[in-house]
């Protein structure tokens, strides 16, 4: 039976490293994998996914108002025994009930991989809609610099600032980015020093 899966995690994880593996794990055996990103993260170029430990792959690109549920199908002429999302933050909630279709009407496991929460600590529709469908969660996990595990993430500005508010996309800069436990995350919102953050 095939299942709707979110890998969730915060910034620089490793989620994208996770994926590529997985995938690999599909086509060492024989089988072909479908691998899709969002089309607005062009970090790794258009249509790849790309770890920060130096593996990419070529990939399929969604966008808003794009139906995955046709782009699998249309996919499904060839063998596919898994696919793959990842920047599935950034997915519309009626995307991720597409997805959902695909599980159970196709009968094909989709395995989503994606941020759960903003920079200001509040979920991203897409995670949102699969925390609330997923079949299986799994956290992709990562430390904050004192150890904890890290939930949170704190965007900053060119100076290092942390900043508080803003768009919750923004392209680009995951250098911009600390991921942190919720107690230094609650600091760092609250204007402790940059350099305690590091
Ligand atoms: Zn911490």
């Amino acid at each position: 039976m095939a299942k709707l899966y979110f890998n969730y995690s915060t910034m620089n994880a490793g989620k994208s490293t996770v994926l590529l593996q997985a995938s690999h794990n599909y086509v060492e055996r024989g089988m072909q994998t479908y691998l899709m990103t969002a089309r607005l993260d062009t970090r790794a170029g258009q249509g790849r996914i790309a770890s920060r430990i130096g593996i990419a792959q070529p990939a399929d690109t969604y966008a808003p108002g794009d139906n995955l549920y046709t782009m699998i199908e249309r996919r499904l002429a060839q063998p596919c025994a898994c696919v793959f999302v990842d920047e599935a933050q950034f997915l519309e909630p009626e995307q991720v009930w597409q997805l959902a279709r695909v599980v159970d009407d196709l009968d094909v496991p989709v395995m989503c991989f994606g941020l759960r929460v903003d920079f200001q600590g509040q979920l991203f529709p897409g995670s949102a809609t699969l925390l609330a469908l997923a079949d299986e969660m799994r956290e992709v996990r990562t430390i904050c610099h004192c150890g904890r595990k890290a939930t949170m993430v704190v965007r900053r500005d060119a100076a290092g600032r942390v900043v508080q508010s803003g768009d919750q996309v923004q392209v680009g800069g995951n250098d911009r980015y600390v991921s942190l436990c919720r107690r230094h995350w609650r600091a760092a919102m609250e204007g402790a020093e940059p350099d305690r953050l590091l």
